[in-house]
């Protein structure tokens, strides 16, 4: 079935989309296929297009198809990690002498592989705030932009682009637009629906969701970008292995649940860290104070799992803070079942540091996982001392 017409719901498009229970043994779930190549019926005679597994592999088939269904694109792309993935899309449609626009408080690791390793290559790049539109339009170089790279929520300072509306200014002047979906995962947002061209994973955070393998996706409609990206997935050969793609597959069903109780959780603890004094600013797309809050309530089912807060006594706190949480893990990483807390400064966003691209040092970082919710709000009221 053509991906994006699959009308049916969310979650049987998660459950049951890009595999057919196996017709030799019925099996429900996708076998890992622990094989690199495959037996040819005389020279070139392939069964099902399968020849060698950086090309193709039934597992990752049924990833990806579950990939493009759930994001309502046309072909979907597993790779090794989610920065394998982004530099799949950036070799593959840009060359050097190009440009590119990011955010101005990108992923650390997006902003190392775009400045210290596309750069040096010959690929220019402005970073811009993506919730300013203009900001956007002023960053697009028309005619050398190629890609304008948007984060929404963005990490770790959950700020909101209006994908429909950067589209549009994309489209208008020749770029196509990227969308990293970690944060809001493909069941609060589907960006290729708002008008984005690109939508690029690390499904190793939500999509995986049980923090036990390291991935990432790419999903596109337009049949030229897949021709490209596929292309590029197999000359470069960054792709997800079999058993990666099947706990990455596994995953995935669940998905909807599990966001429903991230978000949960989220609130509760938003709703603790908003009236405490210890907290200088809780930053959450879902507070009607958020800058983005208008426009994540138009493209977002809900506003999602990851909290961001400033603690009123500075770094020293901020620091304190995360050592003293218990129930909160102290680990990088995010979207996984149990709650993590980290230090962007120091952890996620240290390669970020002295750029403009610093975030601050009194900022704490929270992936709000499914446990009680109370467990987790005591948690926090215990390590803000
Ligand atoms: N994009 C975002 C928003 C991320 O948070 C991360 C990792 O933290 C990545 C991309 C990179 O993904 P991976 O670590 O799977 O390579």
């Amino acid at each position: 079935m053509t991906q994006h017409r699959d009308k049916s719901g969310f979650e049987t498009r998660a459950i049951h989309a890009g595999y057919e229970p196996d017709p030799t043994t019925g099996a429900v779930n996708p076998p890992i296929f622990a094989t690199s190549t495959y037996k040819q019926d005389g020279v070139g005679g392939l069964r099902g297009g399968y020849e060698y597994s950086r090309s193709g592999n039934p597992t990752r088939t049924a990833l990806e198809g579950a990939l493009a269904a759930v994001e309502e694109g046309e072909r979907g792309f597993a790779f090794a990690s989610g920065l394998a993935a982004e530099d799949t899309v950036l070799r593959a449609l840009t060359k050097p002498g190009d440009h590119v626009v990011i955010p101005d408080d990108a992923y650390g690791g997006t902003f190392r592989l775009v400045d210290k390793v596309a750069k040096p290559w010959g690929l220019d790049h402005t970073p811009a705030p993506v919730d300013d539109v203009a900001a956007v339009a002023e960053a697009i170089q028309p005619g050398r932009t190629r890609l304008v790279w948007v984060e929404t929520p963005t990490n770790p300072l959950l700020t909101i682009a209006d994908v429909s509306a950067v589209a549009s200014l994309c489209h208008a002047s020749g770029a196509l637009l990227v969308v990293d979906n970690t944060f809001a995962s493909p069941y609060l947002q589907q960006p290729l629906a708002l008008g984005a061209d690109i939508v690029v994973h690390s499904t190793t955070k939500y999509v995986g969701g049980h923090s036990d393998v390291v991935g990432g996706a790419v999903v596109v409609r337009d049949l030229e970008l897949a021709e490209a990206i596929g292309f590029h997935q197999n000359a470069m050969g960054g792709v997800a292995g079999p058993f990666d793609a099947f706990l990455t597959h596994r995953g995935l069903k669940t998905l909807a649940v599990r966001m429903e109780r991230h978000c949960d959780n989220a609130e509760r603890i938003v709703e603790f860290l908003s009236g405490d004094p210890r907290v200088a600013e809780v930053i959450y797309p879902g507070l009607a104070a958020h800058p983005g809050h208008q426009v994540a309530t138009r493209q977002m089912r809900r506003y999602g799992g990851m909290v961001s807060f400033r603690v009123a006594g500075g770094e020293s706190q901020a620091l304190a803070v995360c050592d003293r949480a218990q129930v909160f893990t102290l680990g990088e990483s995010l979207g996984g079942v149990e709650s993590l807390i980290e230090h962007p400064g120091r952890m996620t966003h240290a390669s970020v540091a002295g750029t403009d691209l610093e975030v601050p040092a009194d900022l704490v970082r929270l992936s709000v996982g499914i446990e009680t919710a109370e467990d987790l709000v005591a948690d926090l009221d215990r390590a803000l001392g």
